[in-house]
């Protein structure tokens, strides 16, 4: 891996600061199958998000407009983190993200946020806020249209199951169809691991039927 300090320009209060950004990367490895990435990639989550030390902004970048007034990163809703608990400052940064990512009304984003702070907490050992935070991805889900789009669909049955909603995975995706053939084995596998009441992580080469070559 390649990285770089960046002297980012905090687009809310102009405060500069520097970070550290990925220049190059090799991909390897197979993903899991809510996309968590493998090898060198799985260990650079801090470097996914930049946070302002005066303003307190979170974003991919802080030269990212934000779409609402400043006194929102003040606010009770975003200094609480919505209401999840945690003292790590990894996960505090992911929430802090995708809350700016809903006022933006960049539902993809924010449901990424979510789901690198389950990460964070899966690696923690912590499930209950891992589920806390899937949980508001598929909110999101459920209430944007980001679902139209099929590889958010699949997404969405791997957030119920491992948050353990497994009757819903079997009732949405038991007779689900999708157009590309990986699409379907992946919601079937998802089915089955429902049916089988597993809400561990799982590699995409898991899943029968798809073979992996890395
Ligand atoms: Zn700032």
């Amino acid at each position: 891996m390649e990285t770089e300090i960046k002297k980012v320009v905090c687009s809310v209060c102009g405060t500069v600061s520097s970070h550290t950004v990925i220049t190059k990367i090799q991909s390897g490895g197979v993903p899991e199958l809510d996309l968590r990435p493998d090898g060198e990639h799985r260990n650079t989550m801090e470097l996914w998000v930049m946070e302002c030390p005066v303003c307190s902004y979170c974003n991919n970048s802080l030269e990212i407009p934000l779409d609402t007034r400043r006194r929102y990163l003040r606010s009770t809703e975003y200094t609480t983190l919505g209401g999840i608990e945690t003292d790590n400052i990894l996960v505090s940064r992911f929430i802090r993200k995708a809350l700016v990512n809903l006022k933006n009304r960049n539902y993809a984003e924010a449901v990424k946020s979510y789901l690198y702070g389950a990460w964070v907490f899966d690696d923690l050992k912590n499930t209950a806020s891992a589920d806390e935070c899937r949980i508001e991805a598929i909110s999101i889900l459920e209430n944007s249209n980001l679902t139209d789009d099929d590889n958010m669909m699949l997404l969405k049955a791997d957030l119920l199951r491992r948050t353990g909603q497994f009757d819903k995975v079997i009732s949405e995706y038991g007779e689900k169809y999708f157009d590309q053939p990986f699409l379907l084995l992946a919601s079937q596998y998802e089915v089955r691991l429902s049916r089988d009441g597993d809400s561990s992580a799982h590699k995409m080469s898991d899943i029968p039927g798809v073979e992996f070559t890395t």
